[in-house]
């Protein structure tokens, strides 16, 4: 638990998996966590943030970032249409595109507001009803729009069935990028994030091995 910790074992992951050290990004997710374990975190050196809410992200992050300079915020939880220009205001790095629309949208106001966020596509690699994502079948044609559109498009990202060996979703993930051209993958979390790195993830995104459990429900 804590920072530190999870920095050497993504190292030691980074190494069993023959990969070079320092190759995979932490995105630590601070997500309903106490604003004291979060500027623990950024005073201890980290600036690489998650976030699921574009709302909770902007009570808490205008003040931080000026606090502490060169935080990168990614936004890994559901963007609603009529969210997507305070997204942009706010985020770095944008983890949950799954539809044309919204892949649109973004393409139009980063124009607008003159902002090139990363970009990942979202996959629902289980094909899960209520999922977000989108479907196998409809990746490569995603990710097909996102290029037209100009998009910095990064790689993809899928949070795996929590029933299922999420090692099957991760290689299943890499599979997909490799043959859309794509380098970045999105994928791990507290409780897989070292599967995740030998299978070759460039972001985990982990919350509460590094802060300790959510103090309430992230919704
Ligand atoms: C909350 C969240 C995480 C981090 O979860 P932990 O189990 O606390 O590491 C990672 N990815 C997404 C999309 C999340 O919503």
């Amino acid at each position: 638990m804590g920072l530190d910790q999870i920095t050497s074992d993504i190292a030691a992951a980074e190494r069993n998996a023959g990969r070079e050290e320092g190759s995979t990004q932490l995105i630590a997710v601070s997500k309903v966590q106490p604003l004291e374990r979060v500027e623990a975190v950024l005073k201890a050196g980290h600036r690489v943030f998650g976030e699921n809410r574009v709302q909770e992200a902007q009570g808490k992050w205008p003040a931080l970032k000026e606090a502490f300079g060169g935080v990168e915020l990614h936004l890994i939880g559901p963007l609603q249409s009529n969210k997507v220009r305070a997204a942009l205001e706010l985020f770095d790095a944008i983890h949950t595109v799954d539809s044309e629309k919204l892949a649109r949208r973004i393409a139009m106001i980063s124009g607008e507001i003159g902002v090139t966020p990363k970009i990942f596509v979202q996959v629902n690699t289980g094909d899960e009803p209520q999922k977000a994502g989108v479907a196998l079948a409809e990746v490569d044609t995603l990710v097909a729009t996102c290029r037209e559109l100009g998009l910095n498009l990064q790689g993809l990202m899928c949070i795996p069935p929590v029933d299922e060996e999420p090692s099957l979703h991760f290689a299943l993930l890499a599979k997909i990028a490799k043959r859309n051209g794509l380098a970045g993958l999105s994928m791990g979390m507290s409780s897989d994030f070292e599967r995740a790195v030998a299978l070759g993830a460039t972001h985990v995104r982990v919350g509460s091995a590094i802060f300790g459990d959510r103090v309430r429900p992230a919704g």
